[in-house]
């Protein structure tokens, strides 16, 4: 009798446990690990990152190594996608692409990316690029580890882009793998997701796929105001529709959200670095990008 009723509470504990337990079970964002890439991007053992320097080289043999610890499957044979491309002044160079999969129960794909590299040392001064585009490609990081440790529907493309500054190079590489494009329903875009004092982050696109609209309206986004514009013809010179690596996609008429901040004192100069960085807004922009996905993920 003793035994059979230890039993029982056993049992009781055991299925209220598993109840109230399960939401643990739900991945967090790893925002230690977020600012620590971060920085670590952004830092000055990267030289400013620009395509086809032992800097730029430097970050992605740590984006690299990150792709790796998370245990995401590489795209192709290999996370790494060389790509040659010819500068204006006839110059040929080498862009490299880091890319990873992780396979939802569907064959619907969702490109989420997000450039690298940067603007490197300009009169001896290190352009760290920490809000472009440390921020967005330390987000990509965080979202893939979290996706690695649960299930979706939609197949899930990674790609750290290279050769953004000065062409979208990376993406337009990328739009190329035309198997690859036949299977893609969005991209997602981050591009400088990390600066700002408002907690203003923009979602453009949804001028040319209105359809998008009412998903990020069901979007959870806590203390950060989700905005909607800079991509309208009257626009003018703030109509981002053209100006980072999503454009190549929207040329091909596929959907896409970017994520990004309005410009700011630190855009394109020096002193876009780490320290400049509030991190909790960070850390909210990405959890904001993060819950985006899951609500398209859902359709
Ligand atoms: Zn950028």
């Amino acid at each position: 009798m003793k035994k059979l009723s230890l039993f029982l509470s056993l049992l009781i504990t055991f299925v209220a446990c598993s109840k109230t337990e399960k939401p643990t079970n739900t991945p967090a964002l790893n925002t230690e690990r977020l600012i620590e890439d971060i920085q670590f991007i952004s830092s000055d053992m990267t030289q400013g990152r620009l395509v086809g320097t032992e800097g730029n080289r430097y970050a992605r043999e740590y984006i690299v190594g990150r792709f790796n610890e998370i245990g995401i499957e590489p795209y192709g044979d290999d996370y790494e996608h060389p790509f040659e491309f010819t500068r204006r002044n006839g110059d040929k160079r080498t862009g490299v692409n880091v890319i990873g999969i992780d396979q939802g129960t569907s064959d619907s794909v969702i490109v989420i990316t997000a450039h690298y590299d940067h603007l490197g040392v300009r009169d001896s001064l290190i352009y760290n690029g920490a809000d472009d585009n440390a921020s967005g490609t330390a987000g990509l990081i965080a979202i893939m580890d979290y996706f690695s440790k649960t299930e979706q529907n939609h197949t899930l493309i990674f790609a750290a882009l290279d050769g953004e500054e000065g062409g979208l190079r990376g993406a337009r590489a990328l739009v190329q793998d035309s198997v690859l494009m036949d299977k893609v329903v969005l991209n997602i875009n981050m591009d400088m997701i990390a600066q700002n004092d408002k907690n203003e982050l923009y979602a453009v696109g949804t001028y040319h796929y209105p359809q998008l609209k009412p998903v990020l309206e069901n979007v959870i986004t806590g203390d950060v105001s989700l905005l909607f514009g800079h991509d309208t013809p009257e626009d003018g010179n703030q109509d981002w529709t053209s100006q980072s690596d999503h454009y190549p996609f929207h040329e091909m008429g596929i959907p896409f959200i970017y994520f990004g901040v309005e410009d700011h004192e630190y855009y394109h100069k020096a002193t876009d670095e780490f320290e400049t960085i509030p991190q909790e807004f960070y850390k909210s922009s990405v959890q904001v990008i993060l819950n985006a996905v899951l609500e398209f993920d859902k359709r």
